[in-house]
């Protein structure tokens, strides 16, 4: 029985984040998506927010829950008994941060594995920074994000366009 967990700050949760928790449910028994809670860059949505579109987003997984978690991400693990870690590897670039992630995940806690899922090719260019860049500059997101994801995105985009013209209007 292995237990895995795949954290991240979800902010939002992409249709790349889905390939890569539906493809890790089925290779561990049970997965766990981290919501993380505060981390050291500025969000878009609360954490209430995050974890609410997540667990829609992976409701179709029975094996998949979705948690909310602060502090270190190996504490996160061991509280539920995973012993892997998940993480995803999109470009070259991302192996860097990878890389210095699991050795620091490693360097805490030697029994937990960090395994890398390769990046869907049609997902290899999906970030939660260019999901919002697009939505917020009124592009179509559809094909990258679920219903709940576009919605939500599109309302902020509304407001994002309401503070502007209040702030082109005051000038
Ligand atoms: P964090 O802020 O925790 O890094 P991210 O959303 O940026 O959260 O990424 C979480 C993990 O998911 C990272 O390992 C990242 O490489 C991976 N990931 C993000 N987007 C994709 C994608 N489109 N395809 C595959 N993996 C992805």
């Amino acid at each position: 029985m292995t237990r895995a967990i795949y954290p991240a700050t979800f902010d939002p949760i992409t249709n790349g984040h889905i390939d890569i928790a539906e493809r890790a449910s089925k290779i561990f028994h049970e997965l766990i998506v981290g919501v993380y809670d505060r981390p050291m860059k500025s969000l878009l949505f609360s954490t209430a927010e995050r974890l609410e579109m997540t667990r829609q987003a992976v409701a179709h997984l029975p094996n998949v829950r979705v948690e909310s978690y602060s502090g270190l991400t190996v504490h996160f693990a061991k509280k539920h008994g995973a012993v892997v870690i998940v993480r995803g590897l999109r470009v070259l670039s991302d192996f860097e941060w990878e890389l210095q992630l699991s050795l620091t995940y490693h360097s805490l806690a030697p029994d937990i594995e960090t395994v890398c899922f390769m990046a869907s090719q049609e997902y290899s260019f999906l970030s939660s920074s260019i999901l919002k860049d697009i939505a917020l500059n009124g592009g179509n997101i559809e094909h990258l994000a679920p219903s709940p994801v576009v919605a939500a995105l599109r309302k902020r985009a509304m407001l994002h366009e309401d503070n502007f013209k209040n702030v082109a209007v005051r000038d």
